[in-house]
């Protein structure tokens, strides 16, 4: 009977024991969840950190060159569209009010495209002071129409100087849509709004071309 009594004392102590390292692995297992969550949060704040441009908090243009990469060569949707816009004469902006007050302007527009386009498509700054703007599931009616929007804010803002309200004048924008077809290529997409805009540079600026 004694050996019975130690046995059990052994089982019972063994049983605590075990149950210890379950409860403490658990806690481990807990931790390392927590960890991983975190991690994943830091890689998506990196991710969105490297895909933005730093002037505007556009899309950059590595991002922009991702996306229509990814758009071009997956499943087409029927109703994607690119437009690639400029500000008209920017050089003068810049020759008359200085590289700031450029980079102001920048900001305006880029302003506006977020707020006319939304969050919904891929709004990007394809280089100095052009943009790069990819729709999915709108027609290409109404990827004019915003477009449109766009241009007559732009066309209709006084823009003035903060510091001095000195008045910059009217700045306008041009723009080239094109729609994606089944057989383009990114480069053969990108050309085709590119020449509807150099159309629209072409024929006045302040103006927004479909391509053909
Ligand atoms: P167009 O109507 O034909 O587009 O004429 P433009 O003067 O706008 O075109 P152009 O390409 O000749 O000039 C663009 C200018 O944009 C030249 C460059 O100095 C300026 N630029 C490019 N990037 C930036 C930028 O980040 N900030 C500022 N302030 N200017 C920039
Ligand atoms: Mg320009
Ligand atoms: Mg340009």
């Amino acid at each position: 009977p004694q050996t019975t009594a130690l046995v059990l004392k052994q089982i019972m102590q063994d049983t605590r024991d075990i149950l210890k390292e379950n409860q403490a692995t658990q806690i481990r297992i807990e931790e390392t969840s927590a960890e991983i969550t975190q991690i994943k949060e830091e890689l998506e704040a990196v991710k969105a950190s490297a895909e933005k441009d730093s002037l505007t908090g556009l899309k950059n243009r590595g991002a922009f060159d991702k996306k229509i990469e990814e758009i071009v060569y997956s499943q087409k949707e029927p109703n994607t569209t690119l437009i690639m816009l400029d500000i008209d004469h920017f050089k003068r902006v810049n020759d008359s009010f200085g590289h700031l007050v450029g980079d102001r302007v920048i900001r305006y527009v880029s302003a506006l495209l977020n707020q006319i386009i939304g969050p919904d498509h891929h709004i990007a700054r394809y280089g100095g002071e052009e943009f790069a703007i990819i729709l999915t599931g709108l027609s290409v009616m109404d990827a004019k129409q915003l477009t449109e929007k766009t241009r007559v804010a732009m066309c209709n803002s006084k823009l003035q100087r903060k510091d001095s309200r000195e008045t910059i004048g009217k700045v306008t924008l041009s723009a080239g849509i094109a729609t994606l077809k089944p057989d383009d290529s990114v480069d053969s997409f990108i050309e085709r709004a590119d020449e509807a805009l150099y159309k629209a540079k072409e024929t006045g600026r302040n103006k927004v071309i479909i391509s053909a």
